[in-house]
């Protein structure tokens, strides 16, 4: 298909990196834009860590998400610099890979399988002993056992990139909290807006298929700082340490999952104890880091970790199209979410990577009353 429809009135609900960026291209494509968010890049997107990395989540059964964020990752370098020149801002982008590191020697097996996946999809992986590690990283213990050199990542600063698109589309986004109905919505004022079409964006609540999984990380600043994203695994617990600019580091992510309802995001002793306790492993300089910030926040969780990107069925004259579930990769998929949300407004070509990710995947197969759903 190549028709475009532009003029549309347009309602992003939800203004995380993944509203956000839909909102923008949206705008860019000329259609009358408005986003509603009581507190814009206050979600996950405030948790981040910025990792553009499909090879580092990448797992067996995963592999069309894998594709996806190859898509995404290759759309970064363009996307940053266009949005870096129209809002004026630096979004920290940065491409010196990640470093897979494994503690000991069942760490290393993890490393090594994945390494296998990785090359079967055609991602670069290139297997590293102790000295070869830490030649490319001297900050790291000299108790580790390997890993591997995803040379192709890059990271980002998501903070910087909400903030650059809060600036470009400036007044277009308001402060206030929003509910779909069936010509728009309706703020929590009791006024309504008419729109031709609404976008869902809004993370962790309020999104079908979509459930919380909390992560907590914890920021520091170090004089002796890694120089790229390490990922690894120390004695079975993940942990990963995210540079940043002028010595900060983020250090993540504890992974949760728990009822939705739960109140406000709290980070916990025993989660951020684990986490500092894996990273001081890795990085024995960490001890000296000065310590700036938790935060813990919901990821949009999907049942097979894939986003739902595209139209569901509405009730009434505006349509309704998802743009959720990102779950660890929302900021990677940020660029290739909203090229996606584009081509389905304007009836576009989607694209190749982007389409199995509808969210009628998750309406194909519904079980019968007494069918067993492990046989
Ligand atoms: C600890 C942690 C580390 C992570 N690290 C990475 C990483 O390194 N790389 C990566 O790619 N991804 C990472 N992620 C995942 C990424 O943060 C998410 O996938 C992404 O932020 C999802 O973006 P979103 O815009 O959908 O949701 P959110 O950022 O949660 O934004 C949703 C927004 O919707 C708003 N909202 C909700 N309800 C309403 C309503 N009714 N009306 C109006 N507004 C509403 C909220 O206020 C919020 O601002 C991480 C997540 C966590 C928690």
């Amino acid at each position: 298909m190549s028709t475009t429809t532009p003029g549309l009135r347009v309602v992003v609900i939800g203004g995380g990196i993944v509203g956000l960026a839909c909102a923008d291209e949206l705008v860019r494509a000329g259609h009358d834009v408005r986003l509603f968010d009581p507190a814009p890049a206050s979600g996950a997107t405030y948790a981040a860590a910025g990792m553009l990395a499909p090879g580092g989540e990448a797992w067996f059964g995963e592999e069309a998400l894998l594709c996806l964020g190859v898509d995404s990752l290759e759309r970064w370098p363009a996307y940053a610099a266009v949005l870096e020149e129209r809002s004026g801002r630096r979004v920290d982008l940065r491409a010196a890979g990640t470093l897979l590191v494994a503690a000991d020697r069942d760490d290393l097996a993890e490393v090594r399988r994945a390494c296998v996946l990785l090359e079967a999809s055609g991602v670069r992986a290139e297997e590293l002993d102790r000295q070869a590690l830490r030649a490319h990283e001297p900050t790291l213990s000299g108790r580790v056992a390997g890993g591997a050199l995803l040379p192709d990542d890059r990271h980002v600063n998501p903070r910087r990139v909400a903030d650059a698109l809060l600036i470009v589309l400036g007044e277009r986004v308001v402060r206030a909290r929003a509910t779909a109905t069936p010509d728009g919505v309706v703020l929590d004022d009791g006024s309504r807006i008419t729109a031709d079409v609404v976008v869902l964006a809004t993370g962790a609540v309020g999104m079908p298929h979509v459930r919380p999984v909390r992560g907590e990380v914890v920021r520091v600043r170090s004089h002796d700082a890694p120089s790229r994203v390490l990922r690894a695994r120390v004695h079975g617990e993940r942990v990963y340490v995210v540079p940043r600019a002028d010595g900060e580091l983020v250090i993540g992510a504890t992974e949760e999952e728990h009822s939705a309802g739960q109140g406000t995001p709290l980070p916990t002793v025993g989660g951020v104890a684990r986490l500092l306790e894996a990273a001081r492993a890795l990085v024995p300089g960490l001890d000296r880091a000065e310590l700036l910030e938790v935060v813990a926040r919901d990821r949009p969780g999907s049942p097979d970790n894939g986003p739902l990107l595209g139209p569901v069925a509405s009730p009434g004259s505006a349509r309704v199209l998802l743009a959720g579930g990102h779950h660890r990769g929302g900021v990677l998929l940020a660029p290739v979410t909203a090229a996606t949300l584009r081509a389905h407004v304007d009836g576009l070509d989607v694209p190749d990577a982007a389409r199995p990710f509808t969210p009628d995947r998750f309406e194909t197969h519904r079980f019968e009353r007494n069918e067993d759903p492990c046989t």
